[in-house]
């Protein structure tokens, strides 16, 4: 059965061009950079071929560019470099639709004794603007802001909330993990201090990501060891993955002019097709103000977790908007923090395209999903036929 991948911002596809480049050094040029000899010592170049390509691609200096195991990595890194950075400030803001890798940590700093403000988003799931500047105190160590949502696409304005938060002086970090690849990202445009990327949403290998660290920015490692990353990051480097990234962030940015907007209509005809077909179903989120590639549905009176084991049954992969969690379905914490009703909530459905996703694929959804739904709210005993 062909697999019709429409769950991109969970992970993404590695390109052949970024798997080619990678290739070698795992077999041939497997040394380690830090060793006096040449063939490990030689890595070192490459090392710095691939963070020069990275640091184009965000609009930053090399040496602005730390090489991480992933996006949560450099999310955890951030947050603990600004707060201990500013040992003696206590409060510390992020929204209320962070991915985990925030939003976990922030509740483990809360238990570590830090005042943590969770800025609300409306139905729409835009930022409190308002909220959030009110918030701001001499006390605050960190702002974190993602740069966009991953359940729903929604952007948030982070050249305006960072032209804030800087007057006040105060450290900022994005977690730009699903906005890079998808819509320009430029660091020197956009004054924030850190901010982190993976490198399997943009279509390099899992297991590697990196943190932007604007120069001057106070800092302390999170993994300390040796003197890998300028002492900054311990660890020897995962060179392979380390030159895919480079590679994948120039594919990126050739990608994000004409094929970010041929997904952008592959996803519009999607979102378009199953709204028409399918009653009571719903787009969550500002569909004005989103990432060209993602839309989240809510189908309602449905489980999404249902609708996602009968799209599997015809090879088609997406995410739902809620997790089970000790045996009941939860709405995911995004979908509730917009206020999205429970009967719409548990039945959504993310569909997450990617540049390697066809017109065939879409037309194949658009005609499965509309029975697949049709039939269980024949079973569902809330559903008013
Ligand atoms: N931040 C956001 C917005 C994400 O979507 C993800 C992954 O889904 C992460 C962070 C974590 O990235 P990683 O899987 O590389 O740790």
């Amino acid at each position: 059965m062909k697999i019709i991948y429409v769950d991109n911002n969970a992970t993404t596809q590695v390109a052949p061009e970024v798997l080619k480049e990678m290739l070698p050094y795992f077999t041939e040029s497997y040394g380690n950079p830090s060793s006096i000899h040449s063939f490990g010592g030689n890595l070192s170049y490459k090392l710095k071929e691939a963070r020069a390509k990275l640091a184009v691609f965000l609009g930053a200096a090399p040496e602005e560019i730390i090489f991480t195991s992933c996006g949560t990595e450099s999310d955890n890194t951030a947050i603990r470099a600004a707060i201990s950075s500013n040992p003696d400030k206590k409060h510390i803001i992020t929204s209320r639709v962070e991915h985990p890798a925030i939003k976990n940590l922030y509740e483990y700093l809360s238990k570590e004794g830090y005042r943590v403000t969770f800025v609300p988003v409306d139905a729409k799931g835009n930022l409190d603007l308002d909220f959030l500047y009110k918030s701001l105190s001499d006390d605050t160590a960190v702002v974190s802001i993602m740069w966009a949502n991953n359940e729903t696409g929604v952007i948030f304005p982070i050249e305006e909330i960072v032209a804030v938060i800087k007057e006040r002086g105060i450290v900022f970090h994005t977690d730009a993990v699903q906005a890079v690849g998808k819509i320009p990202v430029d660091v020197n445009k956009v004054n924030v201090d850190m901010l982190s990327i993976s490198g399997h949403k943009i279509h390099a290998p899992k297991g590697i990501g990196a943190l932007y660290l604007r120069r001057g920015t106070k800092f302390n490692p999170f993994l300390i060891g040796g003197h890998q990353e300028k002492g900054r990051r311990g660890g020897t480097e995962n060179v392979a993955s380390i030159i895919g990234l480079g590679r994948a962030g120039e594919l990126a940015a050739d990608n994000l002019g004409v094929e970010s907007n041929r997904v952008k209509l592959l996803r519009d005809k999607l979102e378009n097709e199953i709204l028409k077909s399918v009653p009571n179903s719903m787009v969550n989120g500002d569909i004005k103000n989103r990432l060209p590639n993602t839309t989240s549905i809510s189908f309602e009176f449905v489980e999404g977790e249902a609708i996602l084991l009968m799209m599997n049954e015809f090879g088609i992969c997406a995410s739902s908007g809620s997790a089970c969690t000790s045996g009941s379905l939860e709405p995911s914490h995004v979908l509730r923090a917009m206020g999205v009703p429970f009967t719409a909530a548990h039945g959504s459905i993310r569909f997450s395209l990617s540049v390697y996703n066809t017109e065939e694929e879409i037309d194949y959804i658009i005609e499965k999903l509309p029975p697949i739904i049709a039939r269980l709210r024949e079973l569902s005993p809330f559903w008013n036929k």
